[in-house]
């Protein structure tokens, strides 16, 4: 059974953690460096993508993430998760730094704010429709050639992606772990 870590510093930790706990996976939170030990795989959840970042720099985990990435270690990014993962912010924190993992640019809360949030299905492609659970989300505003599109969705201003993967590297602009819905947590510890 492959390990599978959940980033556990801040944001939805449990329910990505539940949800997998459905899946054939062991489930490890990641909270120290050494807690990357002999993963096969990580999710890094939504919540607040600067406090993420600084949580990273304090527990002295983003550099030995990092160096993993770059190896080839698969990561899950959903929403802030994305964020970190990706190469370029829009509207980001003058300060706020990214793995530049996943050739994307992002724009924080580019669908609006907390009260702009919105639920909406999304055709992803080898699943079809999931549940689209949009939150503060960060939206995909440009896209590298490596970077494949598994979903778009528009939502009044032209179609956006929504789930993208750049070989191990896979960002999700929604919250597929606050649906009972885990086949987008299947698609990615299917392809470890
Ligand atoms: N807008 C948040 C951020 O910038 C992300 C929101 C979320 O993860 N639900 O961190």
């Amino acid at each position: 059974m492959p390990r599978v870590g959940v980033l556990a510093l801040q944001g939805d930790v449990r329910e990505h953690v539940s949800m997998l706990e459905e899946l054939d996976v062991n489930v490890v939170r990641v909270r120290h460096p050494e807690d990357l030990d002999g993963l096969d795989a990580m999710v890094l959840p939504g919540g607040e993508s600067t406090t993420i970042a600084y949580l990273l720099n304090t527990s002295g985990i983003r550099p030995v993430l990092e160096e993993k990435i770059r190896a080839g270690f698969s990561v899950l990014g959903t929403c802030a998760g994305l964020i970190l993962l990706s190469s370029e912010i829009l509207g980001g924190r003058s300060d706020q730094w990214c793995f530049s993992a996943l050739d994307v640019a992002v724009r924080r809360n580019g669908y609006g704010r907390q009260i702009a949030s919105f639920e909406s299905p999304v055709e992803v492609v080898g699943i079809g429709s999931v549940p689209g659970v949009f939150i503060r989300a960060p939206k995909i505003e440009r896209c590298g050639d490596d970077v494949e599109v598994l979903a778009t969705l528009d939502h009044g201003d032209g179609a956006h992606p929504v789930l993208v993967r750049q070989a191990n590297v896979w960002g999700c602009a929604f919250h597929p772990e606050l649906t009972s819905d885990s086949r987008v947590h299947q698609l990615f510890t299917d392809s470890l």
